[in-house]
């Protein structure tokens, strides 16, 4: 452990994971390993204690843990603590020191006016610490209202909440934080996300990583017709899921061939969602090359013309993976929410143009039948050309994004 005069510590709370009965040791390894590996260049050592982990490291690893933590799927929570033996007086004296901690730092903050009242909750794991939680939490608030006499008790709606756990050790802490929740990235398998310059797909790998996929990515460009830019936009936001799911290996196809391809030689009404079950295909055979298990994609019910039950069908056709659409059902607001939360938003509306705007058409198929795109896609012979453009494609590793952090 790092020197105590310089150290914090960390708890983390895991959720849904104590739900995962006989499987839950497994899942409980990848959640150590996750956290393991993005902690990575800091001392900061993660030890199990029962139900929680606690991570201690000296203090100038406290940024990279802390956002550490608001990236790692699996938790339900955390907060920075501090800890003492297990005696009555040392959880007194410490609940004492976090008040003050917790005014000094609340008297110029943005609440303005600072903390004025508190309350301390308490839960007691070690049974044989001689107070109840109910003990604990009334004596340790009369040593915080007699150490710091600014706070005053309010037990329905405080200002602050100071938490006391006995554990292995008694920890002490004010800073509540909300986890990502869901699952440890790594404990369901690889997904190949198709994954445009728009808002949808980086929140629909997001979703995906929440329930535990690793993440590899797709994306389609039009080079020259699309700009470099375009393509680094895209680049960029693989990096910013990855810095949820430990990176993301990023897959870059040309397209323009087959772009022009499917202009040439079938009707323009047809052309987003013929280049759509062109774009699945190719998904799927570097899905199979990769080990991915599926396909993910941002699509949402009639969000736009080629989304349509009818067309999403037609798109579907061409590959026999399962194709996981978190956002089906949920509308562009919710979406943007999320977007922003996970901070992809101001990089997806950079206005660059994606590939599927080129060559489109203003009269789109808006309920395409299956047996007629399968007529025109026959029609195009595109079979080598999607070979060539899958074969030729750019790959961006996953410990390139690893490293990255943002500004
Ligand atoms: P937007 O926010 O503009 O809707 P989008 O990413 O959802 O962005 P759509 O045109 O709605 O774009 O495309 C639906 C889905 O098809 C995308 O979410 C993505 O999964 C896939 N897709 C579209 N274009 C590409 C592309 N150029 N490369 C890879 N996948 C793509
Ligand atoms: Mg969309």
């Amino acid at each position: 452990m790092p020197d105590s005069s310089a150290s914090v510590s960390y708890l983390l709370k895991l959720g849904e994971l104590t739900l995962k009965g006989e499987n839950r040791g497994g899942f409980e390894q990848v959640l150590r390993r996750n956290a393991r590996s993005m902690l990575k260049g800091t001392d900061a050592q993660l030890v199990a204690t029962d139900g929680r982990y606690v991570i201690h490291a000296s203090e100038n690893a406290s940024e990279k843990i802390e956002f550490t933590l608001d990236h790692l799927f699996g938790i339900t929570g955390w907060a920075k603590t501090r800890f003492c033996e297990k005696t009555i007086e040392a959880v007194c004296k410490t609940c004492v020191e976090e008040a003050r901690a917790l005014l000094a730092n609340s008297a110029g903050g943005a609440s303005g006016g600072g903390i004025k009242t508190f309350k301390v909750e308490a839960r007691r794991t070690d049974k044989r610490f001689p107070l109840e939680s109910y003990g604990i939490m009334a004596v340790a608030g009369d040593a915080v209202l007699a150490g710091v006499p600014a706070l005053k008790v309010d037990v329905h709606k405080p200002d602050a909440v100071i938490t006391v756990e006995i554990r292995e050790k008694a920890y002490i802490y004010a800073d509540n934080r909300k986890g990502l929740r869901g699952l440890p990235v790594g404990t369901a398998g690889r997904g190949l996300l198709l994954l445009s310059g728009g808002i949808d797909s980086p929140v629909a790998g997001f979703l995906m990583a929440g329930r535990g996929m690793s993440i590899d990515a797709v994306h389609f460009h039009a080079y020259p017709y699309t700009s470099k830019e375009a393509r680094d936009k895209v680049v960029r936001l693989a990096e910013i899921l990855g810095l949820y799911t430990l990176g993301v290996r990023l897959h870059i196809v040309g397209f323009a061939n087959i772009q022009i391809r499917i202009k040439e030689n079938a009707p323009a009404a047809w052309s987003t969602i013929l280049l759509r079950m062109a774009m699945m295909e190719a998904a799927e055979s570097i899905a199979r090359q990769e080990r991915c298990k599926c396909l993910i994609s941002g699509e949402s019910l009639s969000q736009v013309a080629s989304q349509t039950i009818e067309n999403i069908r037609c798109t579907e056709s061409r590959t026999s993976l399962p194709i996981l659409r978190p956002l089906i059902g949920m509308d562009k607001e919710s979406i943007t929410r999320i977007a922003e939360k996970i901070g992809a938003y101001k990089t997806s509306i950079l206005p660059y143009d994606d590939c599927c705007v080129l060559f489109s058409s203003k009269h789109p198929v808006i309920r395409g039948d299956p047996s007629e795109a399968a007529a025109y896609y026959e029609q195009l012979e595109i079979g080598s050309l999607i070979e060539e453009a899958v074969r030729e494609r750019e790959e961006k590793k996953r410990s390139f994004v690893e490293r990255w952090h943002p500004s």
